[in-house]
């Protein structure tokens, strides 16, 4: 199970609402199993798709996983979902339309879904 501060998760779910109808894509800040910020890295928005250049992503310990939106009201990855999982990350977060707490699945590195926990604050 991972956590995730309401901070970071409104911060998702406004920038799902504002990119839709695009893919949104943003790295996940934090560590010991729990998401504290968005780490916002140069993407690619598109319709269906979103993209990141991985080598324009900083080095930094603190970043655990990514996270993106799907404009449709379906969280489950696709296969390049499932590939990126793979690459980069432990923890992966997909929101569905309309983009609120509920629309939001976790998957980890191999695509298989973890419980989310949301939380007031990180200690
Ligand atoms: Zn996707």
């Amino acid at each position: 199970m991972y956590l995730i501060t309401k901070g970071a998760a409104e911060s998702i779910m406004l920038a799902a609402q504002n990119t839709y109808p695009n893919e949104f894509f943003s790295m996940l800040g934090g560590k010991n199993k729990t998401i504290k910020e968005l780490v916002i890295v140069p993407a690619t928005y598109g319709k269906n798709y979103s993209t990141f250049r991985i080598d324009l992503v900083p080095f930094d310990p603190e970043i655990i996983g990514t996270v993106h939106s799907h404009p449709s009201k379906y969280n489950s990855p696709s296969k390049a979902d499932l590939n990126s999982f793979s690459k980069i990350g432990e923890i992966h977060l997909i929101i569905s339309y309309p983009y609120t707490f509920e629309n939001i699945a976790a998957y980890n590195k191999y695509g298989e879904k973890t419980e989310l926990k949301l939380i007031e604050n990180a200690e």
